[in-house]
């Protein structure tokens, strides 16, 4: 019970209950896989299990954590559970929820180097690290012109790229004098929505976002590109950020960055690339041939720990070869925030970053991740779900009522039944309603594709053989 005179919660009641809470998520982990992955309420059904205003007088522990099994776990769709092959997943592990609970519980808002210098330092030393991992450009680490931070989402990040881009277009004036309608941007047809919402946000507008022609692996075709270019500066356009994919959300298609980069640079436009799903797998060596080839042209880049580095949500991994370019782009300095480090130039504050002031210590929870697992444990899951994602494409081509779709480079495989788009379609449907496992579908060549993306924290060859079974099963039954 809480003490009366304070309200608080007394230390020694806080660590019990920490105890309790660590206990319920480690039953949770044991019995995830049986639960129906996909929630089955209806809209409201949690809402009306609520109170409708809240309480007056304080309650305990106890009640509140009861309340978790009854109300909350029925509205959960599960994330963390191995059977979880829809969209890209969120994964998560034990360390990494235990660097989150430290964050929470040291409560550093670390906008600037001086409101908690660990904060910064420890972000930029794993960032540095994380360059060397993955074999990316040295010109990403921080003892150079550019450098790394940690963004909520792809989403920031590629916002963050874009207004950079924008800036460096118009010498840093469209801060000062507003978009003038002529600024325009290039991704392909396949590129993620996020890429939209930056450029509507950006103000640049969405009609001047030119969406590339792509080849029959899904990827920017180069010379839709130039010409695309050519004609708006033709017609006194002024190109400012392109967008390449390394492995699109709809099918993994990775397009040729290199050569997009050497049009970048010989047009002079900041080239963004987007790794968020695939970016994780170039933790293994020989997936960096065609997953980095090409970034030492991009000027920034980023991929999600909170996808497929056991990194729980929220963590993007953003990097920029010219870090100045991205401060100019967003620093102010009002009085209240004026302090003897900043004003040294020794340190970072990586509040000039990104779009918001104040940050979290989200370092913490991937320097446990990488730590506790080693480089060798990272890859050792890495590579065991692209093995079981090319386990499952064989099954596939084997198969005589389903097809590949296009050929899988990692993790996602895109699939259909041969008997057309409303069969797919019931296919999937009934599988997620019967709840064993849940996955999703995307659109190729106008047609409906279901898409196996293989990548949750605890996934194993005995859940994808599971899956195939259940799915050849549901192609019988309807
Ligand atoms: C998932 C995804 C995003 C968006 O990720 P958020 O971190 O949720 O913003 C962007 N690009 C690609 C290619 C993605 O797969």
């Amino acid at each position: 019970m809480s003490d009366k005179t304070s309200y608080h919660m007394p230390v020694d009641e806080f660590r019990q209950r920490g105890y309790a809470l660590i206990d319920w998520i480690a039953d949770y982990f044991q019995h995830v896989e049986s639960m129906p992955v996909l929630s089955r309420v209806e809209p409201g059904e949690i809402r009306a299990m609520l109170p409708p205003s809240a309480p007056q007088h304080g309650e305990s522990f106890e009640t509140i954590l009861s309340d978790i099994d009854r109300i909350i776990l029925p509205g959960i769709t599960h994330w963390q559970s191995p059977n979880w092959f829809a969209f890209f997943p969120a994964n998560s592990s034990e360390p990494s929820i235990l660097g989150e609970l430290l964050s929470a519980g040291l409560g550093v808002q670390g906008m600037l180097w001086a409101t908690s210098p660990a904060c910064t330092e420890l972000e930029t030393q794993v960032l540095d690290w994380l360059v060397d991992m993955l074999g990316l450009p040295a010109d990403f680490k921080s003892n150079s012109a550019g450098g790394g931070v940690i963004q909520d989402t792809a989403s920031s990040a590629t916002l963050a790229a874009v207004l950079a881009g924008r800036e460096r277009a118009t010498q840093f004036q469209s801060n000062a004098n507003g978009c003038d309608g002529k600024l325009v941007a290039y991704c392909s047809t396949q590129a993620h929505s996020s890429i939209d919402k930056a450029i509507k946000i950006a103000g640049i507008g969405i009609n001047n976002l030119r969406k590339i022609e792509i080849d029959d692996t899904f990827a920017m075709q180069p010379m839709a590109l130039v010409s695309a270019i050519e004609q708006d500066i033709a017609d006194g356009l002024v190109p400012c950020f392109v967008n390449a994919n390394v492995g699109s959300t709809s099918s993994n298609a990775i397009d040729p960055a290199e050569h997009i980069g050497q049009i970048c640079r010989r047009f002079n436009i900041w080239l963004h690339v987007d790794a968020a799903m695939s970016g994780s797998a170039a933790i293994c060596p020989e997936f960096r041939l065609f997953l980095n080839k090409g970034l030492e042209y991009a000027d920034s880049y980023c991929f999600n720990p909170h996808k497929w580095l056991f990194t729980n949500f929220d963590c993007d991994v953003f990097y920029v070869r010219d870090r100045q370019a991205l401060i100019d782009t967003f620093t102010l300095m009002p009085e209240y925030l004026r302090n003897k480090a900043t004003e040294s130039g020794a340190v970072i504050d990586y509040r000039d970053w990104h779009i918001q002031l104040g940050r979290r210590f989200r370092a913490l929870k991937l320097w446990f991740v990488i730590r506790h697992y080693g480089i060798e444990g990272l890859q050792f899951h890495i590579r065991q779900h692209i093995r079981l994602a090319q386990i499952f494409a064989d099954w596939i081509r084997a198969s005589q009522d389903f097809e590949i779709v296009v050929e899988p480079p990692l993790n996602l495989v895109c699939f259909r039944h041969l008997g057309g788009d409303a069969k797919n379609q019931k296919i999937m449907d009934k599988l997620n309603a019967d709840g064993h496992i849940y996955l999703t579908h995307t659109r190729l060549n106008n047609q409906l594709v279901l898409r196996m993306s293989i990548g949750q924290t605890k996934t194993e060859e005995r859940h994808v053989r599971r899956a195939w079974e259940l799915i050849q099963e549901a192609a019988q039954d309807i």
